[in-house]
């Protein structure tokens, strides 16, 4: 039987839909073979000794003579820091140039390595540098929102196969992104309590969407996910925005981000996926209504015409179905 699933924070509907679905261990025979990588690869910009191939460093973190992270200027972005915010109208036609700045955080030296194979020790060190780039962008005035995602695979959008995530600043806070807020907005107008809390609090109560647990962090697949084996991981400590995590904070969640990383890749046969982190826009960041979080959302399935005209995914694998699968993945297999 299918099912209608509301999002307590955004009030978007989803269709949990089962009897369209595959048992959970199907997804994985669905994925082509690949190939493996070498550990360094000529002309590939992000490997050692091709560091000129990119603009220099914003930040990097350096063992003995070598750097074992680099973040660096995207020199293809979209975005440039150079252009000017200025919007001008004429009648409807809103215009602004392409303010922006866009960097990429190179998590290793080694082509062959991802992130969820990386030591935790490692993913600790990219989360940081996350923060830090994070905190250096949104000190600039002319910033608003800061963004940081990861794209693994083709499917998710990258052609480049060294690990590697992006932080993209913006002047403007998008209705994509400020819709949810507004709705957290009022529900904290009414309750006076953060909505995002209470969901996580739910979700910890009812056990059968949780994979992993912290002392600081949860991750789970949430009630109305819209694509199968989505994983949001919530901190426990209510706060508006990843820039104020400690340093103990990150370990923790290195930890559960690994992880959650490897049961998907163990679990469906390394998938492709998008990796985000939602922090509070600039000037927001003690914000009681908000809540940061990391989403992870596997590429197993696409959208078509019924989620373009109504924003109502349907999703062929319940999220209880797809956290005891996650819970069950025996990662000494890996
Ligand atoms: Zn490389
Ligand atoms: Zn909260």
């Amino acid at each position: 039987m299918s099912e209608f699933r509301q999002n307590s924070v955004t009030k978007e509907w989803v269709i949990i839909a089962p009897e369209r679905a595959k048992r959970p261990d199907q997804w994985k025979h669905e994925r082509p073979a690949r190939d493996p990588l070498p550990p360094y690869r000529d002309g590939c910009p992000f490997c050692p000794g091709h560091e000129e191939m990119t603009p220099p460093a914003t930040y990097s973190v350096q063992t003995d003579d070598a750097w074992s992270l680099r973040v660096v200027p995207n020199k293809f972005a979209a975005l440039a820091p150079t252009r000017t915010p200025t919007r001008h109208a004429e009648g409807p036609f809103l215009q602004a140039d392409g303010f922006g700045i866009a960097e990429v955080v190179i998590e290793s030296p080694r082509h062959d390595e991802s992130l969820s194979t990386l030591p935790v020790e490692t993913i600790e060190q990219v989360l940081r540098a996350f923060k830090l780039r994070h905190v250096a962008m949104a000190a600039d005035p002319r910033i608003s929102l800061v963004t940081i995602f990861r794209n693994h695979g083709p499917l998710a959008g990258t052609s480049l196969e060294h690990p590697h995530s992006q932080i993209i600043a913006t002047p403007i806070v998008p209705p994509h992104v400020r819709d949810p807020w507004r709705e957290a907005q009022e529900h904290y107008d009414t309750f006076g309590t953060c909505a995002y809390c209470e969901l996580l609090r739910a979700e910890i109560k009812q056990e059968a969407r949780v994979i992993g647990e912290t002392d600081h962090f949860v991750a789970f697949c949430p009630w109305s996910s819209k694509t199968p084996f989505e994983v949001r991981v919530f901190p426990r400590r209510h706060h508006a925005s990843y820039t104020w995590s400690h340093d103990s904070e990150l370990y923790d969640l290195a930890y559960l981000l690994k992880d959650a990383l490897e049961r998907l890749r163990v679990g469906l046969g390394n998938p492709d996926y998008n990796l985000l982190i939602r922090s509070a826009a600039s000037g927001d960041e003690d914000a009681r209504h908000l809540h940061w979080y990391l989403v992870i959302v596997p590429k197993l399935s696409t959208t078509a015409g019924f989620e373009m005209g109504t924003g109502i995914y349907i999703n062929p694998t319940a999220p209880e179905v797809a956290a005891e699968f996650l819970r069950k993945v025996n990662l000494s297999e890996a």
